[in-house]
Order: C-alpha cells, then structure tokens, then sequence
C-alpha cells in the first residue's frame, strides 16, 4: 500500500501538540480511553471527550489563534486529532455571521438587540453537519476504520459520504425514502452505498445496529461515536471568537439529534476553563417542529428523557429525529442555561423562509427558518427580551431545499405591457 499524501496544504492546519487526556460516559462519567475506538459507553450512553485543559491554557492564546487560517483547525489543541496526516479536508471555512437589521427594525429591537444568523450553508457539502461528520471521519481515518455505516435525514450522511470518500473509507448510508431528493444524489455521487429505506431515521439507526456486526460497519449514527461532538463543538468556539470572545443573550438551535447544541455547551465550558470567556453563558434554546417535538414535551414534562415521537413529519427534514439519544445532555443545557424547548408550526416555518428571503435576501435552510420562526413567536411571548442579542442557526444552504416555483410565463411575440411588468 502507498501512502495518501495529505490533500491539504500544511498551512491550513497547524501542526501542534493534542491534548486529550481521556474519554468520559456522558451520563455517568465513566472513565475511558482515548486512541481506540468507541461506540456508546458500556452503560450505553453518548461518550465525550476530555482534554488537559491547564496543558490548552498554558500553549494557546486569543492571538495565537487570530493569527491562523480561518478553519476550525485553528483551534486544534481542542480537537481531538493525533497526528496532522489523518486531517481530511475539503475546504472548510469559517462560516460568516450576519445581521437581519431590516426584520430587527420591523419587530422593534431597541438596546443592544440584534438577530445574528450563523450561516453554516458555506460549508462542504453545504450543511453544518460537515463540522461533525469531517471530525468522526478524521478519527475514523486515526484508528484505522474501513467502512463507516449511518442512518441519515440527508446532510449527516451527504457529509458522511464526501469526507469518507475524501479519506479512501468505505460507506453505507440508510435515509428515508421521502428524504429530500438532492440529499439521496449528493450522498450517492459522493460514493456512498445509499439505501431508501420505507422508515423514519430511528428505523434506518435500526438497521445499521442490526447490520454492523455481519457487515464490520463502524456505527456513526448521532452520537454513538465520540467525535462529531467534537466537529459540532467548533461551532460555539467559532461564534464566541466572532463576537470578540463574549457570547451572546440566546442560541436559538434547531434541534434533531442535538450533536450541536451539545457540542456548543461543551465549547463554552472548555472555553472558560482556558479562561478565554467568563461564566456568562447564553440562555439554550431547543426549536423543535411541532410535527416531531420530543425534546419539547419532555422539557415541559420535566422529564430527564425524551419518548420516542411518533408518526413524525415536517417540512424540516434534518429536525425530524423522533428520538435522540443525547436527549439528557440536550435538556441539560437547555436547562442549566435557563433556556427553553419551543416548537413551530410548518406553516411558520414556511412564512419565516419567506420573509427572511424576501426582506433580507437571505435564503435559509427550512431547518434555520424554524430558529427565526420561534425567535418571532418567544419576542411575542416575552421569552425574550426586545433588547436581547440573538443567534439563529441557518445550519444549511437554502439552495438544498426544494423551493416553490417561481416566476411566471412571458410570450416574447405578444404584445408586452412593460408598464405592468
Ligand atoms: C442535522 C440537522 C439539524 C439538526 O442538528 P443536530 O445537531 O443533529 O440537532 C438541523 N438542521 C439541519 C439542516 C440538519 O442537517
């Protein structure tokens, strides 16, 4: 076998001393180790990973990091990636935030209040899920995987596909049939082995469970490996770096299987622990469809977990998840953050992407367009504060979406009123 030569100028990733220390049950905290391969924890829950924080503290600065390439890598001493070699790239950048001041204005915003949308559509693949799965592949690459197997509602496992492919991994892929059409494409060119499953994703999640031992799958469902927390963690390191190192009022996520809400939670405390933030954390918020809102009807039961949703539907595919489980970690951030869990009707869904694309040129993912929704529906409530600095997660291009047809038919041989045009 001849070596891959690494697809990435060295430059983009610096090369620096890593950090873990170990890996963690995240229910229990159970202590496991690092360098080998994992699937949940023996008592069968999410596992996070540990770094020796005073080691980060004491190597990185604010201005250390200013000075690197905009990717995530820039903040590899909390990732979790041994040797440089296994970096499997395709370009990431570090995706822009903007403002929607014309819809501020419009719903009175006064103070400091402002609506930041976090626009993770610019990534490969064009969805957030590249952060996670990019990492979960670099790891895979690091212990050795040959084949990587997932249930997927269309991004997770388009990302899945280009950056296995990308690291000469194999993968097998399970959707719903009824997943978006470009999703099952982009998964299938992208070299996966794409199967259409007659189920939701907790039926597809089934099926890689019950095939990962015949088959010699590595399991990358939703955190039941321990690194696309990791990848997703790169989102609330790279939103307090954007706002000057000071986080903002409240996140408003949308909520599937939780990796970044999680991911985002985990950021922030490391981020304090190497003393780069203080204790201020933004209120968490949940935004589930109203169609699938198991996260929701626990957090207004007080439950701890989250029954399975059943007959699931919405137009959000990627927040169509009837059951995660990381559901404690997710309520424990919304919770220990004074946040909520909110769902959104599709018809607000729909009118949101509407009015941010008409009034501000801005094209959201349905997924982001329920984040605006629930901002406009939690204002109107006094969940929030007029003079609150809000983010909104668009955490996928618009473009990937199917769209209503637009326009009209225009006879070039009739007669023209331009007048009325
Ligand atoms: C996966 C996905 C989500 C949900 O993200 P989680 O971190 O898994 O909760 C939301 N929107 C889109 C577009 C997605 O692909």
């Amino acid at each position: 076998m001849t070596a891959v030569p690494s697809p990435v100028s060295q430059s983009l990733i610096p090369d620096t001393p890593t950090f873990v220390t170990h890996l963690e049950c995240g229910m229990t905290g159970e202590r496991l180790p690092a360098d080998t391969l994992h699937n949940l924890s023996p008592k069968g829950y999410p596992i996070l990973v540990r770094y020796d924080l005073a080691g980060v503290k004491a190597a990185l600065s604010k201005e250390k990091i200013a000075a690197r390439a905009p990717n995530w890598w820039r903040y590899r001493e909390l990732l979790p990636v041994r040797k440089t070699e296994n970096v499997v790239s395709l370009g990431e950048v570090m995706t822009p935030i903007l403002t929607l001041p014309r819809l501020a204005s419009q719903l009175g915003l006064r103070g400091d209040g402002e609506i930041i949308v976090k626009d993770e559509g610019r990534l490969p693949t064009g969805s957030f899920k590249a952060r996670g799965l990019a990492l979960a592949v670099c790891m895979a690459k690091e212990l050795g995987v040959k084949k990587m197997a997932m249930p997927t509602n269309g991004n997770a496992g388009a990302a899945l596909a280009a950056y296995a492919s990308r690291a000469g991994i194999e993968t097998v892929v399970f959707c719903p049939d009824d997943t978006p059409q470009v999703n099952m494409n982009e998964i299938a060119l992208q070299g996966a082995r794409l199967y259409k499953v007659n189920g939701l994703i907790n039926d597809c999640g089934k099926l890689v469970g019950a095939g990962k031992e015949a088959a010699g799958w590595f399991d990358t469902s939703t955190l039941k490996e321990p690194y696309r927390i990791e990848g997703k963690k790169t989102m609330g390191l790279e939103l307090a770096e954007q706002l000057g190192w000071e986080l903002p009022d409240a996140i408003f996520y949308p909520t599937g299987g939780g990796t970044g809400l999680i991911g985002m939670w985990k950021a922030f405390e490391e981020l304090e622990a190497i003393g780069f933030i203080g204790s201020k954390r933004p209120r968490m918020i949940a935004v589930q469809a109203a169609g699938c809102a198991p996260i929701v009807r626990a957090y207004q039961g007080n439950e701890r977990h989250a029954k399975l949703w059943e007959n699931a539907h919405t137009v959000a595919a990627g927040i169509r998840v009837p059951a995660a489980i990381g559901d404690f970690l997710i309520l424990d951030a919304v919770r220990n953050s004074n946040g909520f869990a909110v769902a959104v009707e599709d018809a607000a869904i729909t009118a949101a992407l509407d009015e941010v694309a008409k009034q501000e040129g801005f094209l959201m993912c349905p997924e982001g367009a329920a984040t605006y929704a629930a901002y406009k529906q939690a204002l109107a409530e006094g969940k929030v504060k007029k003079s609150d600095r809000v983010v909104l997660w668009n955490c996928a291009a618009g473009l990937k979406y199917p769209m209503p047809d637009g326009g009209q038919p225009l006879d070039r041989h009739g007669s023209i009123d331009y007048a009325r045009l």
